[in-house]
């Protein structure tokens, strides 16, 4: 990948995974540049096709592009850090967990496993330490 792309889409995150929005800060590995749309399904090296995602969101998501909504059972894209606004389709509690607002929200939470005990765990720490730093 071109270092000026990287660089661009780098910056662009402002330091955040663009689907769990944790921040790099308190991960000493880099995130990594991932396919919106997988390589696999003709996704493009390109920085409308490219987001920035911390491991674990790598790793669920990998060259899915859906899943099943948790709650009507119906076939729902993933989220879209390109052309989807974040507090449209989640929400994060002062818990650290993170609630899918809409089929979107709900089958990204599931596919990306947002809330597995230990990155809820980091959150709620994350979140208690915002709040005493305010
Ligand atoms: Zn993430």
């Amino acid at each position: 990948m071109d270092a000026n792309l990287r660089e661009y889409v780098v910056d662009r995150s402002q330091g955040f995974c663009e689907y769990c929005l944790i921040s790099q800060r308190y991960f000493s590995e880099r995130f990594q540049i991932e396919h919106v749309i997988a390589h696999q399904h003709r996704g493009e090296t390109i920085a409308s096709n490219l987001a920035i995602a911390c491991s674990r969101c790598n790793r669920h998501k990998g060259p899915n592009l859906a899943g099943i909504d948790p709650e009507s059972g119906a076939l729902t894209r993933l989220f879209n850090p390109r052309s989807d606004t974040w507090i449209e389709h989640f929400v994060q509690r002062s818990s650290g967990i993170i609630e899918g607002l809409t089929a979107i929200g709900r089958t990204t939470t599931y596919v990306l496993d947002f809330n597995a005990e230990r990155r809820v765990e980091l959150r709620a720490a994350i979140e208690k330490l915002a709040t005493k730093e305010l």
